[in-house]
C-alpha cells in the first residue's frame, strides 16, 4: 500500500465520518425525525434540529382556523363581520401578536423566539371576503394572517381573484395552498393525483404571489402518515385541524382550531381549553 493511497483513504474516511455527524445533527438522536426541510436550507443548515419529539414536547401556538365571514349564515363554519372584528379586538386588547408560519417554524425546529401572547390566524377556502374583509380587519390591530387557496377558485365569484391573493402577499400576509379542488390528501393514490392537487397548484401559486409557497392546510383537515410524509417534500409546515399529531411528521400536522360564531371572550376561553393558552 503506498503513501498516497493512505492519504487518499483517511480522506475519504474523514468526509463519510463528516456527513455522517452531519446527518445526525439533522436528524437528532432518536433517528425517529425523518422530515424534509423545503425550500432554502443552505442559511439554516448549520443548526440543530429538533427532533420529532422535542418539537411535540413543545407548547403549542394557538392557530384559529376562520371559513366564511358573512352575514344572516349560522353553522360553524361561518361567522359574521362583527363578530370577526370583536375576535380581532379582543386578541389585541389582550396582548396577543400573530405570528407567521415562518416563525412557528423557526420556533418549532429551532427554538427560535417568539413574542408575548403568540398565535396564528389562518383561513381556508379562498373566499372573497378574506381580502375585502378580514385582512383589513387585521392589519387595523397590526395582524397578519394565513390564506390557503384552492385554486380551483381563482377568479370565480364569491372567491378571490388572482389580483387579490397577490395583494395579499404583497401586504405581508401569508399565502399557502389548500389543494386544487379540495379532495382529500387521503384520496391521492398515483403520482398524477400529487400533481393535480399538490405540484401544480403550487407553482401556479408561487407565480401569483411571487414567492415560494411552504405552507399547506389539509382540506376537511384530513391527513394520514402516508400523506403527511409525502407533502413534507412540499412544505415546511401543514395544517390539520382538531385532530391527534403525527409523532413522526409533527411538522405536518400541526392543529387549527376552527372559529364558530361566539363571543369574544367564548374566543378566548376555547383558546385556552384547546392550546393550554
Ligand atoms: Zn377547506
Amino acid at each position: 500500500m503506498n503513501r498516497k493511497f493512505i492519504l487518499i483513504s483517511t480522506l475519504l474516511l474523514g468526509l463519510v465520518v463528516s456527513s455522517c455527524k452531519h446527518a445526525n445533527q439533522r436528524d437528532g438522536n432518536s433517528g425517529a425525525a425523518t422530515y424534509t426541510v423545503a425550500g432554502n436550507e443552505s442559511a439554516v443548515d448549520k443548526q440543530t434540529m429538533n427532533t420529532s419529539a422535542q418539537i411535540i414536547a413543545k407548547p403549542e401556538v394557538p392557530v384559529l382556523c376562520y371559513h366564511r365571514i358573512e352575514e344572516g349564515k349560522k353553522g360553524d363554519y361561518t361567522v359574521s363581520p362583527a363578530t370577526f372584528t370583536a375576535h380581532m379586538k379582543i386578541l389585541a386588547d389582550s396582548g396577543y401578536h400573530s405570528i407567521s408560519p415562518a416563525q412557528l417554524y423557526d420556533y418549532l425546529v429551532y427554538n427560535k423566539a417568539l413574542p408575548e401572547k403568540p398565535m396564528l390566524i389562518t383561513f381556508d377556502d379562498s373566499r372573497v371576503e378574506h381580502a375585502m374583509i378580514a385582512a383589513p380587519v387585521m392589519e387595523k390591530y397590526g395582524f397578519r394572517g394565513v390564506f390557503f387557496i384552492m385554486t380551483i377558485t381563482y377568479n370565480k365569484k364569491n372567491y378571490m381573484t388572482t389580483d387579490q391573493i397577490a395583494g395579499l402577499a404583497k401586504a405581508g400576509h401569508t399565502v399557502g395552498l389548500h389543494s386544487w379542488d379540495h379532495t382529500m390528501v387521503t384520496k391521492y393514490k398515483e403520482a398524477a393525483d400529487w400533481q393535480k392537487e399538490v405540484a401544480e397548484p403550487k407553482k401556479k401559486l408561487e407565480k401569483i404571489v411571487g414567492k415560494a409557497v411552504e405552507y399547506w392546510a389539509y382540506p376537511n383537515g384530513v391527513y394520514d402518515h402516508k400523506g403527511a410524509g409525502e407533502l413534507s417534500k412540499y412544505f415546511k409546515i401543514s395544517f390539520t385541524l382538531i385532530s391527534k399529531r403525527d409523532s413522526i411528521q409533527p411538522l405536518q400536522t400541526v392543529r387549527r382550531m376552527i372559529v364558530p360564531e361566539c363571543t369574544p371572550q367564548g374566543l378566548l376561553k376555547s383558546m385556552h381549553r384547546t392550546f393550554g393558552k
